[in-house]
């Protein structure tokens, strides 16, 4: 187990682009440190395009969408839930780290600049200029992504518990 969450943290950041029905996903991933660029456009060709140029994974619910990626040389990662605690434990099963890192813009996916204001660490937005601190949303948000953490390992040790008797194997993807 201990070895499986450092695989998880050992892994870099990467770009992807959510579509716009998993637009709230895309804003935690950011929280999260992660590229995620605003969908141009609503067609998957858009989409796919966009994937293709940036070197961009794409995150979607859209099965037609999911089995058009492969035909279009672009990554994708198929998610299954609605809830958004539950699409945050796909994306950590994708290998994205569940813990806040303040490198992009919740809003804008700009790159945030780390700047001391009155003796406070702040991040700065170089694109919108919007500013970042650790306050209550903080705090709220760190708790939220505790919550995920402990569900995950408990998921990992359920899913060890099936195998053994061989029952409630859950097939994924
Ligand atoms: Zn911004």
């Amino acid at each position: 187990m201990e070895k499986r969450e450092l695989k998880v943290f050992e892994d870099t950041v990467q770009g992807y682009v959510v579509d716009l029905m998993l637009m709230r996903l895309g804003r935690w991933l950011r929280l999260l440190g992660q590229d995620v660029a605003n969908p141009v456009g609503e067609s998957d060709e858009e989409l796919l395009h966009l994937a293709k140029k940036e070197s961009r994974t794409i995150i979607t619910r859209d099965k037609g969408l999911f089995k058009a990626c492969p035909g279009a040389d672009v990554q994708c990662v198929l998610i299954q839930s609605s809830a958004i605690s539950d699409q945050l434990l796909e994306m950590a099963d994708a290998g994205v780290p569940l813990r806040l890192d303040p490198q992009r813009c919740t809003l804008c996916n700009g790159l945030l600049e780390e700047i001391e204001m009155l003796g406070t660490k702040k991040w700065q937005c170089l694109d919108c200029k919007k500013l970042y601190w650790e306050g209550g949303h903080w705090k709220k948000m760190e708790r939220i992504l505790q919550a995920i953490r402990r569900q995950r390992k408990e998921n990992a040790q359920q899913t060890g518990n099936a195998n053994a008797t061989e029952n409630h194997i859950q097939a994924k993807g």
